[in-house]
């Protein structure tokens, strides 16, 4: 029998632990630990609400999760509630699939006023993280400034210029939707730092702006390569510039209808936040690119800004005792080997990138250098001296049939229509735990 532990019970993880049965079959036995009591990490927490079909990727991680030798360990905080050399001590292999939570810093002067956040918080909280719950951003301004041009850019654009009837079906958190729905934002800046054929955005995503009830895409034709150019791209990003097109072609009197307007502003690169308590402005200075680079070209101009949210990409929550790669963000691994016996996968191993499905090779890989490490080998106390511990240091271990109960009370609560009403913060879901 082989003893395996997965810290962090997202895609990463829960991909990692279907590679571990596929290989060993009952030869193994798989316990990922969460802290929190809720599994499936970005995809409760970070997959946007109205993308319900990405979510439903997690009835594929539920079948893993119901197999005999794969168990939830919700509520255990590795690092605090047990360490990262305990739990090498007690399994045969230990992966991190922490994922990458934290937002990277702007580091830029003003980054600390009042309304600017980081996606992680930003995102955390229209989908109810107990971390970000209680963020209470201030929408009573006009103008919002999103930094960034990639995916989670256009999630909080989108999110922001939804009406509440377009949550229809979503599970936003209703301390979200209440708050979004008095919103008084009328234009959102989507802040690039490069051109239109440098962005990360992919084509289905950033079709969706073009489709909105109240909102409608504005860019300058003047910032777009010529036509020809787009031929040299991959075909992915061909098409997402194809609707940049598209949006630069919108007629003016088709924007007059409607009440929000999301602005692209390319070869723009903040280089301040203004305010005194609270931000009112985002100076940016004037780029044009290079062999891709952006270099700036000494001009400054100051859009006025009520909320800045910044998704300008993430990093991971360093563990003591783990090495850690301080520039990429990450734990510093070798194809996911970071010492003997202790491993990472998925952003905790290649940083934020990719799609939710990156996971799954990624997953299956770490197992394979796993298979190589300990194919054979094994026999460490796994389960056993983890409960034990557990049982000394009164662990309140939340297991997946808790988490079923959790699942349950969610859903009974949901609004009309709604899948489920998340519990926000940590104790409402040990009490529904409960019952
Ligand atoms: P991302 O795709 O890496 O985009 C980050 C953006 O921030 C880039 O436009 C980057 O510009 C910009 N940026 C970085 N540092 C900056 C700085 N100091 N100042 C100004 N701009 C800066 O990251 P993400 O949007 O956080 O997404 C993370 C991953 O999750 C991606 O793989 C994404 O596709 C995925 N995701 C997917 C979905 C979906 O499929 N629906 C939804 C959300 C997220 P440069 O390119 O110039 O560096």
């Amino acid at each position: 029998m082989r003893h395996i532990a997965i810290i962090g019970s997202g895609p990463a993880g829960y991909y990692a632990a279907e590679a571990a049965l596929k290989h060993w079959g009952d030869e193994v036995a798989v316990d990922i630990f969460d802290q929190l009591p809720v599994p499936y990490g970005l995809i409760r927490s970070g997959v946007a609400p109205d993308h319900q079909s990405i979510k439903a990727v997690s009835r594929r991680y539920e079948a893993t999760a119901q197999s005999a030798n794969v168990r939830f360990i919700g509520n255990v905080s590795v690092g605090s509630d047990v360490s990262i050399a305990e739990m090498q001590s007690l399994y045969d292999a230990v992966v991190l699939a922490t994922g990458a939570p934290h937002d990277r810093p702007l580091a830029l002067p003003g980054e600390h006023l009042g309304n600017v956040f980081g996606s992680a918080a930003f995102v955390g909280w229209y989908n109810g993280h107990p971390q970000f719950a209680d963020l209470k951003p201030d929408l009573s301004g006009e103008t919002a400034v999103v930094i960034g041009m990639g995916n989670v850019a256009l999630d909080v654009a989108r999110i922001l210029a939804k009406t509440r009837t377009e949550f229809d079906g979503s599970d936003i958190v209703a301390h979200a939707l209440d708050t979004l729905d008095c919103s008084r934002i009328h234009k959102v800046v989507i802040l690039g730092r490069r051109g239109p054929h440098q962005i990360m955005m992919t084509p289905k995503e950033l079709g969706e702006l073009g489709h909105l009830a109240r909102a409608c895409p504005r860019v300058d034709p003047g910032d777009l390569p010529d036509l020809g150019d787009d031929a040299l791209l991959e075909p992915g990003l061909r098409k997402s510039v194809t609707h940049l097109r598209g949006f630069a072609a919108i007629p003016e009197s088709h924007r007059a209808d409607m009440a929000i307007e999301l602005e692209f502003d390319f070869f723009a690169s903040p280089v301040a936040l203004q305010g005194d308590k609270q931000v009112t402005g985002v100076t940016v200075e004037r780029t044009r690119v290079e062999a891709g680079r952006a270099v700036p070209t000494g001009e400054t101009y100051t859009i006025p800004a009520s909320l800045v949210v910044s998704c300008i990409g993430y990093q991971t929550s360093p563990i003591p005792g783990v090495p850690f790669d301080e520039r990429a963000g990450r734990f510093a691994n070798d194809e996911g080997r970071i010492l003997p016996g202790l491993y990472c996968v998925g952003w905790a191993r290649r940083g934020p990138s990719g799609t939710i499905g990156t996971n799954r090779p990624d997953g299956f890989g770490v197992i394979d250098k796993i298979v190589e490490d300990i194919g054979a080998g094994g026999g460490k106390q796994g389960r056993a001296g983890f409960d034990r511990l557990a049982a000394e240091r009164k662990l309140d271990v939340v297991t997946f049939a808790d988490w079923k109960l959790i699942e349950e009370a969610e859903t009974k609560a949901a609004r009309e229509g709604a899948p489920r009403e998340k519990f926000v913060d940590v104790a409402s879901m040990i009490a529904a735990r409960r019952g």
